[in-house]
């Protein structure tokens, strides 16, 4: 709260000075002695309207982010603007009326107060807002934080104007607009007008004033600054009333930070203008439940709510219906707890699209977490040049990807996907394991199958049914679903799909029962043979071929060591361990460093790591270096899940592969398998080249390990 008090306190002297300075350089500009003006800083002051530029600090000070300072600003202005213009037009036309005085030095006066009006007037509805912007943006770390109260009301209420009184200075601004234009023209026609001029407001002005003048036996002049001198001061009173207000507010506000329950009606005691103050937990529940409208209700009550458990935390989204929000109370609630008060500062939050996370990708949400980007290439794939999105915290990685890759340049990679099929494989039970094979011969005829598929191809646009694997275990039936999705990874397209085939199965078996749609079967991020030998999601394959002189040059090793290193480490080392799919150096590091870049399911690299790499001596003589690398059961897609997310989008975007391919669905999806694949291929190649060379220790000690102790 100290923030905003100084925050109010230094816009007020910027609009000060600001204007200030405006009216003096169109002084300087027209050649105008500002000694002669010396009084006129009292008009100055006296018109300067700082109670608007207040309010508008103030509103902006409710915000608790930066989109919200400047959606607050901009809805601030909207509501002041109209008010204000209108404001300036009635004042500039009222003064306007003492330049037609005939007192010189009066006449001088106004000019300069007319000015004052108009300049005040461009500097709020220019400099001042993005200055205010650009102030709370620098001060948001004290200014902003914990401001619970609900602004919007309070500004609305201060600035409804009377309709009435909007017409009164609409026809007020007309009327003098024309005593103006009338005393302007007759003016022209007689030029000696200013003692014997018969128009009434001028002539009783000038009364009243040299009525004074002789009263008190004042020179004109003198009469002027006590008038505009007596005009301040009821201005200060006036003003001062308005801060104590905000004051009044500012306190409620820090009330709140506190934690204290306050009583509604002693608040509305201490000043009647405050529209809004803080409800009793009961009020915001019936407001809550009853009235199902929270926009009312400040993040302190929220938090209340929440505390006392009227609201679930995991609900905040759909009940404050605005995803940051919803974030930025979450945080606030586990914040409260002493072991979390500091972890928040370091769990990033702001520029984050939490409506595409809401409902699609995680829920609890209370921030992100930040994970390093590399660029691993260029590498060369079916003649096409890609840079390789990689995120990851190991050092060296993308290093060894990158020296990979350039070893491969000069014949680049060659990858096709040879199938692709996303599997479900749910779990039914019949009485008998008699019945469970009758029901697994129904579904192996094509008939059947193609009754089933019908079903399973309705559910979707994109997801088509091409196998079925029926797989028996005493009265236990498991069927694997095998089918094309698209674009998509399709685990929820493939759940859909079964889900309906299931219900049809359900009709013709009676006494089926359906324990379980997945029944691992699938096998879904989890090791297991039946993805390494049928496949699941892309099988893809890409191959190269390494000239001597990059194995020597590049790689710093010998195509005799690769290949014994590989038949060492990869055939038999993985054969002895037992491994499911694991006959490679380090596949998983680069399936998952491109997952977490594109968005894809990040557990899913049990399943998509599975590959067998292979190298043997290429050439006549056995100089150059074949290498392959299968893999199987990569689960990838370019839309749904994480692909939504505006980060990941952009990573594949820089793949030339964001969302689904728009003449031949499945494509894009089958570009990141190749893609993965050959970037796999490219960090095989630079670890079994490392580990042939002995590098393995050293580079990873230089690049891996960080200068922090
Ligand atoms: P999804 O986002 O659930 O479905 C894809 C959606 O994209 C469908 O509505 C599909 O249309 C539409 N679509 C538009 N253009 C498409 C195109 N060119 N190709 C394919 N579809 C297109 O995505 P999903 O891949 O099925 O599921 C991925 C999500 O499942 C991930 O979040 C993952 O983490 C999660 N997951 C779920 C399970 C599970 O058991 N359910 C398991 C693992 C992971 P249609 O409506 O016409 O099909």
């Amino acid at each position: 709260m100290l923030g905003s008090k100084y925050v109010l306190g230094v816009t007020g002297i910027f609009m000060i000075f600001s204007s200030f300075l405006f009216i003096t350089v169109v002084l300087n500009f027209l050649q105008i002695d500002f000694s002669e003006l010396q009084d006129a800083i009292f008009f100055f002051l006296l018109l300067i309207d700082l109670s608007k530029a207040a309010r508008l600090a103030n509103f902006a000070l409710n915000s608790c982010n930066e989109i919200e300072i400047k959606n607050n600003i901009a809805k601030g202005l909207s509501v002041l603007g109209p008010t204000i213009t209108l404001d300036t037009a009635v004042e500039t036309l009222v003064i306007g009326i003492g330049t037609l005085s005939g007192v010189p030095r009066l006449e001088i006066l106004c000019y300069f107060a007319c000015l004052s009006v108009i300049v005040n007037y461009i500097v709020f509805m220019t400099f001042y807002p993005s200055s205010l912007f650009l102030l709370l943006e620098l001060s948001k770390g004290t200014s902003l934080k914990h401001q619970n109260i609900s602004a919007i009301p309070f500004l609305e209420s201060n600035e409804k104007t009377n309709p009435i009184v909007e017409r009164v200075k609409i026809i007020m601004t007309i009327c003098l607009l024309l005593i103006h234009l009338i005393i302007r023209q007759s003016f022209q026609r007689n030029v000696d007008f200013h003692m014997t001029i018969d128009k009434t407001l001028i002539s009783s002005y000038i009364v009243i004033t040299t009525y004074l003048s002789y009263l008190f036996n004042f020179c004109i002049d003198n009469v002027i600054v006590l008038i505009l001198l007596l005009a301040l001061v009821i201005k200060c009173l006036y003003f001062e009333t308005i801060d104590n207000k905000l004051d009044v507010r500012r306190k409620l506000s820090s009330t709140n930070e506190v934690g204290v329950q306050v009583n509604c009606l002693d608040l509305t005691k201490i000043t009647t203008n405050i529209t809004k103050c803080i409800k009793t937990v009961d009020e915001c529940v019936s407001i809550s439940t009853k009235e199902l409208d929270v926009d009312c209700l400040t993040d302190y009550e929220i938090i209340q709510l929440v505390l006392n458990k009227h609201i679930p935390v995991y609900q905040l989204e759909s009940v404050v219906r605005d995803s940051k929000r919803a974030v930025m109370i979450r945080r606030q609630v586990f914040g409260k707890e002493e072991r979390y008060k500091n972890i928040f500062r370091s769990l990033p939050v702001d520029n984050f699209d939490y409506d595409k996370v809401f409902g699609a990708c995680c829920e609890n949400v209370i921030g992100y977490i930040p994970i390093p980007l590399g660029i691993a290439g260029p590498i060369k794939i079916n003649n096409h040049l890609y840079n390789i999105p990689m995120a990851t915290t190991e050092g060296c990685l993308v290093a060894s990807i990158t020296r990979g890759c350039k070893a491969l340049a000069l014949n680049g990679v060659e990858s096709k996907v040879v199938h692709d099929g996303m599997t479900r494989g749910p779990v039914v039970r019949f009485p008998s394991a008699s019945r469970a094979s009758v029901a697994m011969n129904w579904l192996q005829n094509r008939n059947n199958f193609n009754l089933l598929k019908q079903k399973f191809d309705s559910t979707s646009r994109y997801a088509q049914l091409i196998k079925l694997k029926p797989c028996i275990a005493g009265r236990y039936l498991f069927i694997r679903f095998v089918a094309t999705t698209g674009d998509a990874m399709g685990m929820n397209m493939l759940s859909k799909g079964t889900e309906k085939s299931l219900k049809y199965l359900q009709e013709r078996f009676l006494d089926m029962e359906l324990l379980s749609l997945s029944g691992n079967f699938c096998t879904d991020k989890k090791p297991a043979y039946i993805n390494w030998i049928e496949g699941r999601g892309k099988s893809v394959i890409s191959e190269a071929i390494i000239q001597s002189t990059a194995v020597t040059s590049v790689l710093k090793t010998t195509v005799s060591a690769i290949v014994d290193v590989n038949i060492s480490k990869n055939l038999i080392g993985s054969s002895m361990a037992g491994t499911i799919g694991g006959n490679n150096a380090h596949a998983a590091n680069v399936v998952t460093a491109i997952f977490l870049a594109t968005g894809q399911d990040p557990a899913q690299n049990v399943v998509s790591s599975n590959c067998i790499t292979l190298v043997e001596p290429w050439g006549p003589k056995g100089e150059d270096l074949y290498i392959s690398c299968t893999m199987p059961s990569l689960e990838v897609g370019t839309v749904g899940g994480g692909t939504i997310l505006s980060a990941q989008g952009a990573c594949l975007d820089m793949l030339g592969i964001k969302g689904g391919h728009t003449g031949q669905p499945g494509e894009n999806s089958n570009q990141l398998a190749r893609i993965i694949c050959s970037t796999v291929l490219a960090g095989e190649l630079s670890l079994l080249a490392a580990l042939s060379a002995g590098h393995v220790v050293e580079s990873h000690l230089k690049l891996n390990r960080s200068a922090m102790k």
